[in-house]
């Protein structure tokens, strides 16, 4: 249980894999491809043409029995997240009759945030095989094994991973 080994690169940068599948380490024989899209920041959400623009593909190398385990994990989380918002909505919901509209409001924005923190600890100590985040120059390619990572980071062009990994 460690934090994610984070290696940063430009966006236009077309990022290498090393020939090892994401999950297991082993022989890859197939892809896992990701999608993110590359215009966050505020020009996105007031113009959500935008949104047809800029994505990014990145396909992972995955062999053919870690492919499924890959993409639950990924689905998982993300429906893990907002099912357990639900449930902690749903759960107070009758308390929260009581309140006023504005106060509702900030006690949701408060069960959401309570409840968005278990699952924030949970990214953060127990990282995705594989996350990307993208900021407005940069692409963070987030691995959960510091090998992996300081492979990836060999394989295209880095001396190895920054100081602080
Ligand atoms: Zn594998």
């Amino acid at each position: 249980m460690a934090p994610s080994t984070d290696v940063t690169l430009p966006q236009h940068h077309k990022a290498v894999f090393p020939d090892l599948c994401i999950v297991c380490h082993g022989e890859p024989n197939g892809h896992a491809r990701l999608v993110i899209n590359t215009s966050r920041g505020w020009l996105g959400y007031f113009v959500p043409i935008l949104w047809f623009f800029q994505w990014k593909r990145v396909d992972v190398p995955v062999c053919s029995s870690c492919k499924f385990s890959f993409y639950a994990q990924r689905w998982g989380r993300n429906v893990l997240m907002v099912a357990l918002a639900c449930i902690a909505i749903g759960f107070w919901w009758n308390d929260f009759r009581g309140l006023s509209r504005g106060e509702r409001k900030l006690v949701l924005l408060g069960v959401g945030l309570a409840f968005l923190a278990p699952w924030i600890a949970i990214e953060v100590f127990w990282p995705r095989h594989f996350h990307l985040t993208a900021s407005k120059h940069e692409v963070a390619y987030e691995f959960a094994s510091p090998a992996y990572a300081s492979a990836f980071a060999v394989a295209n062009g880095l001396r190895g991973l920054p100081d602080h990994a």
